[in-house]
């Protein structure tokens, strides 16, 4: 097993006027052991990132470490690494147990009646000895995607690599899948790193997680850390469902003003006050809505969810969101009252939005400042 270590790794494909810089000096630590979710849009690095851990794309500036060795300049093939993408591609004139075998066979000298074994014993982990006999084509897509899996697990590899893994299968096996693949990973304890853009799968699957945007890393941390205490505005709106509700609000004095009439006293503890401009975030389980609310906004939609509702609003032309009790059920058209705690707001730099306050940080030193 290993630690996985990326020094202020680059990649830029192409050159001069047509280069894309995809990663951009990420610096990063995955322990042993652990599952490492890079999470983030389409096109912000995370596979380009993942498939230089693979040693599937030169890297053009930085280091890469498995434990203590350099595997910076290592073919794919000598790092020890497993991977399991979206496209599953099974042999489809093979058996499941040819599949799971087949890289065996290749790479390793181990005696047919070794592989057979070993075969056996990952078929036996994954629930599908029953299906070793049957081809690709008999299987549904959860079963495939297991047979995709054994054929990493089979390798016993120092490092998973998984992209996307999960995105062919239809909601509800995928939730099942989650679990399953994490479980595994657990058992097996093998370094993973998993790329996905969908942040519900990273939150409910990473030990930690890594936000990427635009190439560069955001934020590395806890799910928890990084929902409750995320670096910058992008993270904050990024990680959540349904998303935090961001608007700009001017500061004067004590009070923040935004949209649609929305004003709220801040407390000696939020020193904001010198900045003439901030980004609020609320999140919208953090919205409730009582009668003796300070503020207002006119209901737009109610979506019921069994558990709760999603109440739609809007403050003027700005949509605010908020997870209600499922007995509440204002209607389209109704002006509400609402309110919220204090220590519940994000605020972020209007610039560059860097937070300033978070729901579990004490003010940063540039909020500070901004009284001084
Ligand atoms: P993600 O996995 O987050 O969707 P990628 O790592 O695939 O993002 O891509 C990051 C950026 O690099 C994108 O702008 C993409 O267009 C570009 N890119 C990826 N692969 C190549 C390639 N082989 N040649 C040129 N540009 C690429």
């Amino acid at each position: 097993m290993a630690r996985i270590n990326l020094s202020d790794l680059t990649k830029v494909y192409g050159t001069g006027g047509d280069s894309v810089v995809a990663v951009e000096e990420v610096s990063l630590s995955v322990t042993d052991g652990e599952f490492l979710v890079l999470v983030g849009p389409s096109g912000c690095g995370k596979s380009t990132t993942l498939r230089c851990i693979a040693g599937l794309e030169d890297v053009t500036e930085g280091r890469i470490q498995f434990g203590e060795r350099d595997v910076t300049e290592y073919q794919a093939s000598e790092r020890d690494v497993a991977m399991v993408f979206q496209n599953y591609a099974l042999y489809p004139h093979m058996t499941v147990r040819e599949n799971i075998g087949f890289g065996l066979k290749l790479s390793t000298s181990l005696s047919s009646a070794e592989i057979h074994e070993r075969v056996d014993d990952v078929a036996g982990t994954l629930g599908i000895s029953e299906l070793l006999s049957d081809k690709p084509k008999e299987l549904s897509g959860g079963q495939q995607q297991r047979v995709a899996l054994g054929r990493a697990i089979v390798r016993e590899p120092e490092v998973f690599l998984m992209d996307e893994p999960l995105s062919n299968l239809d909601a509800k096996l995928r939730s099942d899948m989650r679990t399953e693949l994490q479980e595994l990973q657990e058992h097996l304890g093998v370094t993973t790193v998993y790329v996905t853009h969908d942040q519900t799968e990273a939150m409910a699957m990473g030990d930690r997680i890594a936000v990427m945007d635009g190439g560069i890393l955001q934020q590395v941390g806890p799910p928890e850390e990084v929902y409750l205490d995320p670096a910058n505005e992008f993270v904050a709106d990024f990680i959540g469902s349904p998303s935090i509700n961001l608007f700009t609000a001017d500061v004067e004095g004590a009070t923040i003003t935004g949209p649609g009439g929305f004003a709220y006293e801040l407390d000696d503890s939020t020193p904001l006050r010198d900045r003439k401009r901030v980004r609020v975030g609320i999140r919208p389980e953090d919205i409730r809505l009582v009668a003796d609310g300070t503020n207002h906004a006119d209901v737009a939609v109610v979506e019921p969810m069994g558990n709760e509702n999603f109440c739609y609003m809007r403050l003027d032309d700005h949509e605010l969101t908020a997870r209600i009790a499922p007995e509440q059920r204002p209607e389209a058209g109704d002006r509400v009252a609402f309110s919220f705690e204090e220590g519940s707001l994000y605020l972020f730099d209007v610039d560059d939005g860097e937070a300033l306050k978070t729901k579990t940080s004490e003010p940063t030193e540039s909020a500070v400042e901004g009284v001084r």
